[in-house]
């Protein structure tokens, strides 16, 4: 039989299985109610869209809308959600931006005659052009593509009338009532502010830094989660004095020792960092600047300092105010969040939410996207799959990017106990780091593992170049069951960074020093 004969039987298969669910459903809702729609989706982001248009590939007639609301500056943004308009996207592109900086002057080590390089210098509103050109081009595909998938799109802002109504407030506040079988709530957050005078008049966000018409210049980022530790490391990478301000720790909730390397190695970079501080207010000056007063959370003590720009990144807040849940009866809300039961479902059960806005998961956009993509697959297709929310790989994009997956050691310790865990960990030299002869001192990585037996390996940590490509495979491999034996066994790929997991030998306990004394042995 020809590849092209099996792909047709495929293709013709799944066809008349779509039917037949679409048919069952249709029947089912017949027999009880009729709607216009067999899902209307609340938030057109990565989880909103990713169910939507799994849905509509398993035969179901499915609605989503998505409204963007201003900042307090007046950002705005199309189709397509936080990710790829003010997320994931253009923060890569000013963290790649930022990179390619130091690699020009990389580059004159390996001999590129590169002119004047004093004088190199990034221009912002060449780079914010080039940024928002691509965002604008993906929000274009995205509407061609929802529309292609016959998803209905509408540009409205939702709310409950009741439990199977959604009314959509159009730009022009006029309103749409629309009926269907499921409800699923994707809306995702947005950038809370500080309770400190002048912080939501003069401060911007995530929300407004990756279209800000004019440069930053020096900046004070508040919050060392994610966000903060990003945008200043792009900041300071683009040339602008980027300082820090931490309230308590930095990186919660991620492996200590492995977040205190990585703000160690962006103070190497030049990046300052205000310890135990919380900004109590934001004056602007005649000439524009902002003068911004913190205090010491420990001892009160007082500061402050002329800055450009404030950009405060201390943390999202679920958008769950304006859904009107309690016209459907939705009540599992916590924190401005929703709390949803391992099928992503609501106390009511026809309405379910995904991505961000639902309590004590990953916000993350594979994270959104995979949950969406299951839950479609539960309503339409008959699939029993749930998602599995644990050992989610992560990467903070920070100068020196910091990559992980599975267990902070700590978690482990606290889990299993210190005699039950195994720690290995070592330095190590990127051979792309020695001709530039650039610090090798903050390259690090560790497995936590349990100690007996094969060593499962719990949580595996890596600071260094390109976190990310790295860590994705090592993802699948602890979803495998990895165990420091099998990782122990594995031939490296050589020279590379991420081969260093296979050539850890020394464990916390032994004592040993863990700095390589070359780069091969
Ligand atoms: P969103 O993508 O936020 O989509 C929700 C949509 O619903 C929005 O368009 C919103 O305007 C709309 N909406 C809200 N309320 C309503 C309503 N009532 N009616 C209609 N529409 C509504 N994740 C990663 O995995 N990797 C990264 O590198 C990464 N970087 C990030 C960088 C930044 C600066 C930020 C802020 C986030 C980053 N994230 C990253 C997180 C990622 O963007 C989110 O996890 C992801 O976008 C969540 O998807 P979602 O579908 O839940 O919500
Ligand atoms: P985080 O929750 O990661 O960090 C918030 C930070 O703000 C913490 O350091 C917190 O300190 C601090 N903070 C909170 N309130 C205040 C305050 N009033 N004053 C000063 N500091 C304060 O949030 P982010 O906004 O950085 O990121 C949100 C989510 O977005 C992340 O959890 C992540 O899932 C996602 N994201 C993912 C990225 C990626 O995959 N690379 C990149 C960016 C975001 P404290 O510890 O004291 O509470």
């Amino acid at each position: 039989m020809s590849i092209l004969s099996i792909w047709n039987k495929n293709a013709t298969l799944t066809l008349i299985r779509r039917s037949e669910n679409y048919l069952k459903r249709s029947l089912s809702s017949a027999t009880s109610h009729s709607y216009q729609y067999d899902l209307i989706v609340i938030g057109g982001g990565s989880g909103g869209l990713a169910c939507a248009k799994e849905a509509v590939a398993n035969g179901a007639k499915v609605a989503v809308l998505d409204f963007v609301k201003p900042t307090p500056i007046g950002t705005k943004w199309g189709v397509g959600g936080t990710c790829v308009n003010v997320g994931c996207i253009p923060k890569k592109l000013m963290h790649q931006a930022s990179i390619l900086g130091e690699s020009i002057h990389e580059a004159a080590t390996y001999g590129w005659e590169i002119p004047e390089q004093q004088n190199v210098k990034a221009n912002w509103s060449k780079l914010t052009e080039a940024v928002q050109n691509h965002v604008k081009s993906v929000n274009w595909v995205t509407k061609v593509d929802l529309r292609d998938k016959k998803v209905e799109y509408i540009n409205g802002l939702g709310y409950f009338k009741d439990p199977h109504t959604v009314v959509a407030v159009m730009k022009n506040k006029s309103e749409k009532e629309l009926t269907a079988q499921n409800i699923v709530i994707a809306v995702g957050g947005r950038p809370r502010y500080p309770d400190a005078p002048g912080a939501i008049e003069h401060g911007i966000t995530s929300d407004d830094i990756f279209s800000l018409e004019k440069e930053p210049g020096k900046t004070l980022v508040v919050g060392a989660g994610y966000i903060g530790l990003e945008c200043a490391g792009f900041l300071k990478g683009l040339g602008y004095d980027a300082t820090v301000m931490v309230r308590s720790i930095v990186l919660r909730g991620f492996d200590q020792q492995m977040a205190n390397i990585v703000a160690d190695s962006m103070v190497e970079k030049g990046i300052n960092f205000i310890h135990k501080a919380i900004v109590t207010s934001v004056e602007k000056q005649k000439d524009g600047r902002l003068l911004i007063s913190w205090k010491n959370t420990e001892t009160n003590e007082t500061g402050s300092e002329i800055y450009d720009t404030v950009l405060f990144a201390v943390g999202r807040k679920g958008l769950v105010e304006d859904l009107k849940l309690e016209n459907a009866g939705v009540t599992s809300i916590a924190d401005d969040k929703i709390v949803v039961n391992e099928q992503e479902q609501t106390n009511v059960p026809h309405i379910f939410a995904v991505g961000d806005i639902i309590k004590g998961k990953p916000e993350l956009t594979p994270v959104a996207i995979h949950a969406g993509r299951l839950l479609a697959r539960r309503m339409f297709s008959g699939s029993s799959q749930i998602m599995d929310y644990a050992d989610v790989a992560t990467t903070v994009f920070s100068p020196l990017e910091y990559a992980c997956v599975g267990m902070s050691e700590e978690r482990a310790i606290e889990k299993y106990g210190a005699d039950n865990v195994e720690v290995y960990h070592g330095f190590y030299k990127p051979t792309e780091f020695f001709i530039p002869q650039k610090s090798v001192r903050y390259c690090y990585l560790k497995a936590v593992a349990e100690r007996s037996g094969d060593q499962k390996v719990l949580g595996l940590h890596y600071i260094g170049p390109v976190a990310g490509e790295v860590m994705q495979g090592f993802g699948a491999a602890i979803k495998s069951g990895l165990t420091m034996k099998i990782l122990l066994n594995t031939v490296g790929i050589h020279p590379t960074t991420a081969e260093e997991f296979t050539r850890l030998a020394i464990t916390k306990r032994s004592g040993l020093d863990p700095t390589p004394a070359t780069c091969c042995s």
